[in-house]
């Protein structure tokens, strides 16, 4: 179902191909925080991270986007210098909305980036922009999101299989 399909599945934001988001009319970047660029189980962004935050910032307006309501995440913004909308209420669409209007760019401008199926990608889908999902940083994380990273896995896996019998079919009948 295409509401849980990323539209790309990644390693690491550092895998991106940033010549072919700017090709794709991509200008904006709307970051989740926590185990996308700022591991749970540290406090540290890690080198190869903040590199990239630094050669996108070039090239992209850059907004992150958080669920995270606590103070360390403003302190985090700050650092990195980025603009930030956290208590985000991801999936639901208000958060991504606030933060293109903050970057001065529509929908199709934007790319969402994420770890997770259903706060980035899935709110991503909802809105109509590029997803792009990344492994998590860390193993830790928060209770719940554990658990749906269990769901996540089983959705992921059985959207894999659906098209790959879709596509045998299509093969068998050509
Ligand atoms: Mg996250």
């Amino acid at each position: 179902m295409a509401l849980f399909r990323p539209s790309q599945r990644l390693a690491s934001v550092t895998d991106i191909d940033l010549d072919a988001l700017e090709s794709a009319g991509i200008r904006g970047l709307l970051v989740d925080l926590d185990n996308t660029l700022l591991p749970r189980d540290t406090s540290v962004i890690p080198p190869a991270v903040e590199a990239w935050i630094t050669s996108v910032s070039a090239r992209f307006r850059v907004c992150l986007v958080s669920n995270n309501w606590h103070h360390r995440v403003q302190e985090v913004a700050g650092e990195l210098g980025l603009p930030l909308v956290a208590k985000a209420i991801k999936p639901l669409p208000f958060a991504f909305i606030k933060a293109m209007r903050m970057l001065g760019l529509r929908r199709s401008q934007c790319a969402v980036i994420g770890d997770q199926l259903f706060t980035d990608v899935i709110g991503g889908n909802l809105l109509g922009t590029l997803t792009i999902m990344v492994d998590p940083l860390s193993h830790a994380d928060l209770i719940h999101t554990l658990l749906l990273r269990r769901l996540e896995a089983r959705i992921m896996k059985e959207d894999r299989a659906t098209r790959a019998a879709r596509q045998s079919k299509d093969a068998t009948c050509e």
